[in-house]
């Protein structure tokens, strides 16, 4: 058993985490969680990658969370079947060659330029050059100068995904930043924004595996 003291980044406060063996159970079968303490009201349950989680209030017994670990067993289970089942589709995609990605480049090449000269009018700015590249982790930039990146694995996407990520980058050349009034601009302009980013948020590690190998500019 561990513990350990941890200060989430920013915010200054403290949890307290122990990691934990939920023990009322068959061998071999038990789960391993952590219980991250704060001064919450009620007991939640996380399933993620790196192992489960439960929140718990202060005030709360170590028997009582072993008791909604237990109680929630099945549950858990499911989700880290689901969690196990997600990562293996995605070390399970087929890599795309090097033409294939060429060929995005140039797909992205005839319809991204026409994408920001549409949303550019709309917005009511200018913008210098545009590249496309093959990236591991971003799917556009704006350069202090208006120049912008974009991604050519978005031709994997729906086009609501690339529109959504043109009028992000757009809307740099207004707020160079991600505060409150860049959102309005973005939504103001694309009011679907956060339907695609989240579509983007959960399918997007799956494309940039897909684009993985080295070459960086291409288009
Ligand atoms: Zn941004």
């Amino acid at each position: 058993m561990k513990k350990e003291k941890i200060s989430e980044a920013g915010c200054g406060i403290d949890y307290k985490v122990v990691m934990k063996k939920e023990k009322n159970s068959e061998a071999g079968c038990g789960i391993d969680y952590k219980v991250v303490r704060s001064g919450r009201k009620t007991m939640a349950l996380q399933v993620r990658g790196d192992g489960v989680v439960v929140r718990a209030p202060y005030h709360v017994t170590d028997a009582e969370i072993e008791g909604f670990v237990s109680s929630h067993r099945k549950w858990i289970l499911k989700h880290i079947d689901l969690m196990k089942e997600h990562a293996k589709q995605i070390s399970e995609v087929t890599p795309l060659t090097y033409e294939d990605v060429q060929e995005l480049a140039n797909k992205a090449m005839e319809i991204i330029p026409e994408r920001v000269r549409h949303y550019a009018a709309l917005i009511g700015v200018t913008y210098g050059r545009i590249t496309i590249r093959n990236q591991r982790t971003r799917w556009g930039s704006c350069s202090a100068k208006g120049n912008l990146n974009f991604n050519c694995l978005l031709m994997l996407a729906p086009p609501e995904v690339v529109d959504s990520v043109v009028v992000h980058e757009l809307c740099h050349r207004k707020e160079m930043n991600h505060s409150e009034r860049f959102y309005s601009e973005v939504l103001r302009v694309f009011p679907d924004y956060w339907k695609w980013t989240e579509w983007l948020k959960r399918n997007g590690p799956e494309l940039m595996k897909r684009g993985e190998f080295d070459t960086d500019t291409i288009a």
